[in-house]
């Protein structure tokens, strides 16, 4: 069993409750079942007009995130030594898309300032509305672009193009504009399906590892992340594959796994790749389901 994106902790993000990293970790993904789990916490958010609610009423700043991902790529370090012996822990951090203008340069340093292993890319926000939060917000952005389905246009181009420009080895909840829309059928047409397609292309051209997030059960969705189109068209391309819980908390490490295994196996999915630690450096292996 592996999860390339999880461990958020509320020792360093006000919306993951209140555990400490170790809490999240210890023994759970072992318990769990883990062989290597990778932990990712989300990169700081450099503005302040990006700060979430919960945020600004525990009174923080953009400083106190700057503040909480040090103590973090310390902490998740210190821990991967700790836990040497009995589980595999990457060190990797979940990217933000905003500000739109110099987010990559930003996550680019920060991987480099940090050392990490891997960067797990995701977008949260289309042109700089959060998607990914509360419904008022997500419907700024309906308004904004014009209705759902341009929405979920716009949204898969931003996956294309972080995908081009950052090169992350995982990306994550391919289709997390679904945890918002008001149905899949909404996010589901022809000219939606194209521009995911096109963003299927990028994950192929730089060999990301495509991550199956079983946060989609925990949503009320029904299913994981990656809609079983995508699933089908995953095989056809042969692209990668890999379990991501995006825990939050230690009840969330390995929950719905079983569910998602047999997902994959439902359409035609047999292996997963995953990484992993050698000599130093970071490769991709695979591990039958
Ligand atoms: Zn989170
Ligand atoms: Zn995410």
């Amino acid at each position: 069993m592996v999860s390339l994106h999880g461990g958020h902790s509320g020792q360093f993000c006000a919306h993951a409750g209140p555990w400490h990293a170790a809490e999240v970790l210890k023994p759970p993904p072992r318990a769990a079942g883990y062989h290597t789990y990778g932990v990712t916490e989300h990169a700081p958010r450099s503005e302040a007009r990006f700060l979430y609610p919960e945020e600004l009423e525990l009174g923080w700043t953009t400083k106190t995130l700057a503040d909480n991902f040090h103590a973090y790529a310390r902490e998740a370090a210190a821990l991967a030594q700790e836990f040497a012996d009995r589980l595999t822990i990457l060190c990797g951090f979940e990217i933000e898309v905003v500000p739109a203008r110099e987010y990559a340069k930003l996550m680019s340093s920060l991987r480099h300032m940090y050392h990490f292993q891997y960067m797990v890319g995701s977008v949260h926000y289309v042109d700089e509305i959060l998607i990914d939060g509360a419904l008022s917000e997500f419907n700024r952005a309906v308004t904004h672009c014009g209705g759902v389905e341009p929405l979920a246009v716009r949204y898969y181009d931003a996956v294309a193009a972080m995908i081009e420009e950052m090169r992350p080895e995982v990306v994550a909840h391919f289709d997390l504009i679904r945890k918002n829309a008001p149905d899949e059928a909404s996010v589901d047409s022809a000219k939606i399906r194209a521009a995911a397609e096109r963003a299927l292309a990028a994950v192929a051209a730089h060999g990301a590892i495509l991550e199956l997030n079983t946060a989609g059960y925990r949503k009320g969705l029904g299913r994981p992340y990656l809609a079983p189109w995508m699933l089908d068209r995953a095989r056809e391309m042969n692209l990668p594959v890999c379990f991501g819980d995006d825990s939050h908390g230690p009840s969330d490490v390995g929950a719905g796994m079983n569910q998602a295994r047999q997902y994959l196996l439902d359409h035609g999915i047999r292996e997963i790749t995953y990484l992993a630690r050698e000599r130093g450096k970071l490769v991709k292996r695979k591990a039958p389901l």
